[in-house]
C-alpha cells in the first residue's frame, strides 16, 4: 500500500504513543510505501529527513504539490517535475506582478515553483484571479492565512496522483491523509482518505459527502491509525498495543565507552584481566559512581575471544569495591575493531574534528561498519538499563548510538559526552553524513563538552540541520576566558528545543585526579628521575614539551621555532635545552609516517647545526614515558611548552600544573590558545602556534619570566586545577544531567 500524508498538524502530530506506533510500523513493513505530501518547500522537509525517530518516506513531494522527488536521493522525479516546472512562469514574474498587491505579504521560508502569500480572505480579489489568469497561475487559499500561486492545474492532489500512476501502483491501495484545505486536492482524487482530528473546518465541509474519507476525531497520527484498521489495510491484531518486549535491564546507570574499566590479556589460553597500564584518568572517577553499590552497566567493546563459543557477555569490574557493577562487553571482530576504531575514527572523523578536514578520508563502506557497531552498542545499553535509567555515552566512535537507542528506548535519560574538539559548521559539514550523526545526537536529553566554543560550534551545526530554538544562554566569564584566547566565548547557548524536544548544553573540561599526581611525586621513582634529570641537565634551563604524534599537537611547528630562537639568541646556546617526548601512534596507524619522518629530520638538522660536546639542544623521546616518570620531567621543566595547532583539552598542560604547584615550583606554562586547556587555564601564557614569530618569543617571555611573576601565575592555575578536579567533573556532569528541568 502507499500511504501520502500531509506533515503539520496530520504526520507530525499526535500522542507521542501513537506516533512512535505509526512510524515503527511503516519503518518495518517493507510493503508500506510512504509519502510526505506537504505545503513546505523541500529545504523545511529535510530537518524532519534528519531526525532518525521518523522514517524516511520514499517520496516527498513539497511546496503544495510543485516538487517532487525521491525521499533517500532527494533527486527529482523525472519526468514528472520536468512537466510541473514546464508550466511554472518563473518566481521574478510572479514576485514582480503581485508587488505591492495590497493586502499581500510574501512568506520568508523556502519556497520553489510557487510564491507564497500570507493574507486575509479580502485580499482574493478578482484583479488577484486576474493577475493569476495572466500568469497561468492557480490560487489556492488555505488556514484562513495562505495563500499560494502554484503553477497551473498543480496541487498536491495532481502530483500525488501522477506520482501513484507513475509507480504503476493500483489507486484503490492508496491512502491519503491531511488536515486542511490544501490538501483537499488529494481528496478529489478518488483515493481512500483520512481528515484526522481538528482538521480545518472548510477540508471538512468540502469532504463531508465523499464515502471514501473518514472523519476521524483522534489528531495526527492516532487518526491515520484509525484510517489504516477502518479501511482493512492493516487488521486490528496488527495495530494492537504491541507488547512491551524490549528487554529492560537491571541498571540505573550505564557507562558506554570505548574501553572496558580493565585490560585483557590472554595467558596460558585464558583471558585475564588486570588494571589499565596507562591509567586513563577518567575510568576511575567513572568507577567511583558505583562505589555506592548502585546498579550499573559498563558497556565497551572487547574483541578478545570473539566469536568463540566460550565468550563472555558479563564480567564483573571489582566485587568489593563496586558489588552493582557489571562490564556488558560488545562483541567485536578484530576487522570490526580495525575498521571502526583504529582507522576510520582516524581518517575521517579525527581531521575533521580538530579542523583538518582536507585531511579526511570518507569511506562508505567503513560508515556501514561504524553504523552497525554503533548499533550493537545501543542494543546492548537498552538490554542492560532499568526503566528511566541515565545512560552516558562517550565520544565520537558512539555518535550513532542515541539514534538507535532512542527508538528502542524512548524512556532513557541520555546523555552524552564529547571528549575531543568540535568545530564549527564550517568544518564539520564537510562530513557526507553530517546530518545523520547530527540528528543521532539531537536524540540526547543532554551534551556536554569541554568549553563554551565547543558546545556553541555544535549548537552551530544543529541549526544547519534542523530548526533550533535556543532556550537558555549563560555567560562564559569568569570561569571561562572571553575574548582572550582563540577558543574563548563571552556567551554559550546552554539548552536548545528541536523537533519539540528539550537538550541541555554545558562546558565540563575534564579535571584531573591531583591527589594521585601527589602520592606518585612521593615515590621513589619520581625522586630518583628528579635526580637524575637534575644531574644531566646541570646548568641548563629546560624546556618541556608532551605529547602524541599528532599533526594537530604542532610538534613540527614548536621544534622550527626552537630552531630560530636558538639561531637569533646565540646567548642561549649550550644554556637551554629542549626535552620532546612524542608518544608514537599504534603501528596500523600509517597516517603519521610521514610526520614522524618530518620531525625527526627537524631533529637532527637542529642537533646537527646547534651541538657541542656535552650540549645537545633537543632530547627526543619516541617513546611514552610511563606517568610515575613523567612527574618527574614536569617538576623539573622551567618552560612547559604545549603548541597544539588545535585540541579538545590538553590534560599535560593540567599535569604541568598541578606538579608545579605540589612542588611550590616556579614553572611557566606556555599553551596555544587553541587547546580547549586554554579556556579555562588562567594564568597561562598563551601562544599562537599558527605564527611561528608568537611561537618563538612566548617561549623566550617565559625563560625570561621574573621569579614572582611565574610564581603568581603558577598559584592562579594550581588553583583552577585542583579546585575543578576529575572527581568535581564526573559529579558536575551527572548534577547537570540530573537537573529537573524548570517549565517557563
Ligand atoms: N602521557 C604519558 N606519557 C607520555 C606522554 C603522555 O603518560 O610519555 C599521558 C599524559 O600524562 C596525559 C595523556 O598522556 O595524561 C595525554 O593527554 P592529553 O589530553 O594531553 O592529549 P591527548 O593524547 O588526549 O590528545
Amino acid at each position: 500500500m502507499l500511504i501520502a500524508t500531509d506533515l503539520d498538524g496530520t504526520f507530525l502530530a499526535g500522542d507521542t504513543e501513537a506516533r512512535q506506533k505509526l512510524y515503527q510500523h511503516i519503518a518495518t513493513d517493507p510493503d508500506i510505501t510512504l509519502v510526505f505530501v506537504t505545503g513546505r518547500g523541500l529545504e523545511a522537509v529535510l530537518p524532519i529527513l534528519s531526525d532518525p525517530a521518523i522514517p524516511v518516506p520514499h517520496y516527498v513531494i513539497s511546496d503544495v504539490g510543485a516538487t517532487v522527488v525521491d525521499g533517500r536521493t532527494r533527486q527529482a522525479v523525472q519526468p514528472l517535475q520536468a512537466d510541473i516546472d514546464a508550466q511554472w512562469p518563473g518566481e521574478q514574474v510572479v514576485a514582480e506582478a503581485l508587488q505591492g498587491f495590497p493586502g499581500l505579504r510574501r512568506q520568508e521560508v523556502p519556497q520553489q515553483r510557487r510564491c507564497s502569500y500570507f493574507c486575509e480572505a479580502s485580499a482574493l480579489t478578482e484583479e488577484l484571479h486576474r493577475i493569476a489568469d495572466s500568469l497561468g497561475c492557480d490560487v489556492l487559499y488555505s488556514a484562513d492565512r495562505y495563500l499560494d500561486f502554484l503553477p497551473r492545474g498543480i496541487n498536491k492532489g495532481s502530483t500525488l496522483k501522477q506520482l501513484v500512476h507513475h509507480l504503476g501502483m493500483d489507486p484503490q491501495k492508496v491512502l491519503v491523509a491531511g488536515d486542511t484545505l490544501n490538501d483537499l486536492s488529494m481528496f478529489e482524487q478518488g483515493f481512500k482518505g483520512v481528515c484526522v482530528g481538528e482538521s480545518e473546518p472548510a477540508l471538512l465541509a468540502a469532504t463531508t459527502d465523499r464515502t471514501r474519507v473518514l472523519h476521524s476525531h483522534r489528531v495526527g497520527c492516532a487518526g491515520i491509525l484509525e484510517a489504516l484498521a477502518f479501511f482493512r489495510f492493516l487488521d486490528h491484531a496488527t495495530l494492537a498495543p504491541a507488547p512491551d518486549v524490549t528487554p529492560c535491564g537491571r541498571s540505573e546507570l550505564a557507562i558506554v565507552y570505548h574501553r572496558l574499566p580493565y585490560e585483557e590479556v590472554i595467558e596460558n589460553g585464558r583471558v585475564m584481566r588486570r588494571g589499565h597500564t596507562s591509567p586513563n584518568g577518567i575510568i576511575p572517577t567513572l568507577l567511583s559512581f558505583f562505589a555506592d553499590g548502585r546498579a550499573g552497566s559498563w558497556i565497551a567493546w572487547s574483541s578478545t575471544n570473539a566469536g568463540e563459543a566460550g565468550f563472555e557477555t558479563h564480567t564483573d569490574v571489582d566485587r568489593v569495591r563496586y558489588p552493582g557493577l557489571r562490564c556488558a562487553r560488545v562483541e567485536l571482530s578484530k576487522d570490526d575493531v580495525d575498521v571502526f576504531y583504529k582507522r576510520f575514527s582516524k581518517e575521517a572523523f579525527w581531521p575533521t574534528l580538530h579542523t583538518f578536514w582536507e585531511r579526511a578520508q570518507f569511506r562508505e563502506d567503513d560508515w556501514q561498519v561504524f553504523l552497525k557497531v554503533n548499533r550493537l552498542f545501543a542494543e546492548r545499553t537498552a538490554a542492560e538499563t532499568a526503566h528511566g535509567a541515565t545512560v552516558w555515552l562517550h565520544d565520537y566512535n558512539l555518535w550513532m548510538v542515541p539514534a538507535a537507542l532512542r527508538e528502542l528506548r524512548p524512556d532513557l535519560k541520555i546523555a552524552f559526552f564529547h571528549h575531543t574538539y568540535f568545530p564549527s559548521a564550517d568544518v564539520f559539514n564537510v562530513m557526507p553524513w553530517r546530518r545523520d550523526i547530527v540528528g543521532s545526537l539531537l536524540q540526547c536529553d543532554y551534551i556536554g563538552f569541554h568549553i563554551p566554543r565547543q558546545a556553541e560550534n555544535f549548537v552551530d551545526v544543529a541549526r544547519g540541520v534542523a530548526p533550533v530554538t535556543v532556550l537558555e544562554t549563560r555567560n562564559c566569564a569568569p570561569r571561562f576566558l572571553t575574548y582572550g584566547c582563540a577558543v574563548g566565548l563571552d556567551e554559550m547557548t546552554t539548552a536548545i528545543e528541536v523537533h519539540g524536544r528539550r537538550i541541555g548544553i554545558g562546558a565540563h573540561p575534564v579535571g584531573l585526579d591531583v591527589r594521585r599526581v601527589g602520592r606518585l611525586l612521593g615515590e621513589p621513582t619520581a625522586t630518583r628521575t628528579m635526580d637524575r634529570l637534575r644531574r644531566e641537565l646541570s646548568g641548563q634551563r629546560l624546556i618541556l614539551s608532551v605529547e602524541r604524534l599528532d599533526y594537530t599537537k604542532g610538534t613540527l611547528e614548536k621544534l622550527i621555532a626552537f630552531e630560530q630562537m636558538l639561531d637569533q639568541n646565540p646567548e642561549l646556546q649550550q644554556k637551554v635545552t629542549l626535552i620532546a617526548v612524542c608518544v608514537p601512534a599504534a603501528r596500523e596507524m600509517t597516517v603519521y609516517d610521514a610526520l614522524k619522518v618530518q620531525i625527526e629530520q627537524a631533529v637532527g638538522r637542529i642537533n646537527g647545526r646547534f651541538s657541542r660536546v656535552g650540549w645537545t639542544p633537543v632530547h627526543f623521546f619516541f617513546r611514552p614515558i610511563p606517568f610515575e616518570e613523567l612527574v618527574a620531567y614536569y617538576a623539573i621543566a622551567d618552560v612547559m611548552w604545549i603548541t597544539p595547532l588545535r585540541d579538545g583539552l590538553n590534560l599535560v598542560a593540567k599535569e604541568y600544573a598541578a606538579t608545579q604547584g605540589l612542588m611550590q615550583g616556579g614553572g611557566v606554562l606556555v599553551l596555544s590558545e587553541f587547546a580547549g586547556a586554554a579556556a579555562e587555564l588562567h594564568g597561562a601564557v598563551l601562544t599562537n602556534p599558527h605564527d611561528p614569530n608568537d611561537l618563538r618569543d612566548k617561549c623566550l617571555y617565559a625563560l625570561n619570566m621574573h621569579r614572582a611573576e611565574a610564581e603568581s601565575r603558577l598559584r592562579e592555575l594550581f588553583g583552577i586545577v585542583q579546585h575543578n578536579d576529575i572527581v568535581r567533573w564526573g559529579e558536575e556532569f551527572l548534577a547537570a544531567v540530573a537537573a529537573p528541568v524548570e517549565v517557563a
